[in-house]
């Protein structure tokens, strides 16, 4: 075998996520797709705003061919990462410039440049992730060169534990993931917690004598459904980097369009921004889609209906947890994270299943134990799927 047998790995085991995706399809081909309850992938169900599609449609009457499906500078264009640039200054009040932007196929792409851009393979870097954590962190960070480090989340709440995470750093650590609204927990971590955290991180890079760089996945930063404060972390840490997508926040998830912001107060932040710049051309992540980068710079302000999510949340969370379910209740994304009902998640997945309920046992997202629910789906299924659940819970002598 001459070719490369990590990667042949990587793609011959598929995703649990999408292994149930596809039982999915079959099982609907079956009997019916009103009597599967897929709560599985985080596909948002809500439409992009209309803005977007008027858009779409306009730039294709008006704008050059040159403009919208041709090369970009690789960065993005200049335009484009300027009025990102100008959003970023008005919402967080942070001193950002275009040349310290850097246009991505989503977040993903962002994860995976950034990691690329700080993680020194042969330095022994370390990457730490607070669990429950997005399974793909781990694909990204060994891809990079690093090693990936996992810190237990704090008990009952799902929230960051900054003495959990003291208790791994170490001189190898070279980067943090914080991923708030958290996939899959929907938790969203306190400003206490940041603060703490940042400050831990300070204290560590004194110590240390080297740069720490908090990597802030932002793909669910506007799905929030009660009024909590989601920090911005480069307003309490100057190493950040920030990592949005527009897959979820403008429902265009197949549409692979997001930026890296890179922190101006960051130490070095032109040079981490060139690395970040190498980075996306080593990967080949070089010139994000042209047409969405126009579509967003037309559209910065654009917000999906979030409402359909947050019936769907109360809806499951108040029913479930009077079913004898328990879970925290999520301030925001789109998942709710069970605790299934035996210790085995696997097996409670397999005993839903029999229920026509398809869930995600969670054991790779680093908390063994529970399962998520994906509820950007459409209300009827989730009232469809009340039932079951309930007797799901009964067969459990809830
Ligand atoms: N990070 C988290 C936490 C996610 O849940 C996802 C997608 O579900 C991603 C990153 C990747 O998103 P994108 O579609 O922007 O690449």
């Amino acid at each position: 075998m001459s070719y490369n047998q990590k990667m042949f790995g990587l793609g011959s085991k598929r995703s649990i996520i999408r292994e149930i995706f596809e039982y999915s399809k079959m099982r609907s081909a079956e009997i019916g797709a009103d009597k599967v309850f897929d709560f599985s992938l985080g596909n948002p169900s809500v439409p992009a705003p209309a803005e977007v599609n008027a858009t779409i449609k306009e730039l294709l009457d008006t704008q050059s061919s040159v403009l919208l499906h041709g090369y970009s500078s690789a960065q993005g264009d200049a335009g484009v990462r300027g009025v990102i640039s100008d959003s970023i200054k008005s919402r967080f009040c942070v001193d950002m410039s275009p040349n310290l932007i850097y246009m991505t196929c989503g977040a993903a792409a962002s994860l995976s440049i950034c990691l690329k851009a700080v993680i020194e393979e042969d330095k022994g870097d370390e990457c730490i992730v607070f669990a429950p954590f997005f399974t793909e962190y781990r694909v990204f960070v060994e891809n990079a060169g690093g090693k990936l480090v996992i810190s237990k989340p704090v008990d009952k709440t799902l929230e960051a534990d900054v003495k959990d995470l003291e208790s791994r750093i170490n001189e190898k650590t070279k980067a943090i993931i914080v991923n708030s609204p958290n996939n899959p927990s929907g938790v969203v971590y306190s400003e206490e917690t940041i603060k703490a955290l940042c400050a831990l991180l300070e204290t560590k890079e004194k110590e240390y004598g080297h740069d720490i760089y908090l990597i802030a996945d932002e793909p669910y930063r506007e799905l929030v459904y009660t009024n909590v404060n989601v920090p911005y972390l480069m307003n309490y840490y100057k190493n950040t980097l920030v990592c949005y997508s527009y897959s979820k926040s403008l429902s265009l998830p197949g549409e692979r369009i997001g930026y890296i912001a890179v922190n101006p107060e960051m130490n070095d932040a032109s040079n981490i921004y060139l690395a970040v710049c190498g980075a996306g051309r080593s990967l080949g992540y070089v010139c994000a889609p042209s047409l969405f980068q126009q579509v967003i710079a037309r559209c910065i302000d654009a917000k999906v209906d979030i409402e359909i999510y947050r019936e769907n949340r109360d809806l499951l969370y108040n029913n479930l947890t009077e079913y004898g379910y328990e879970c925290v209740k999520p301030d925001g994304a789109f998942y709710l994270f069970v605790k299934a009902l035996e210790e085995d998640a696997y097996k409670f997945y397999e005993r839903a299943k029999a229920h026509e309920i398809l869930v995600v046992p969670c054991d790779d997202f680093g908390v063994s134990g529970y399962v998520r629910i994906a509820y950007c789906t459409d209300k009827a299924r989730v009232l469809g799927a009340l039932p079951a659940f309930k007797a799901l819970a009964e067969e459990y002598g809830k």
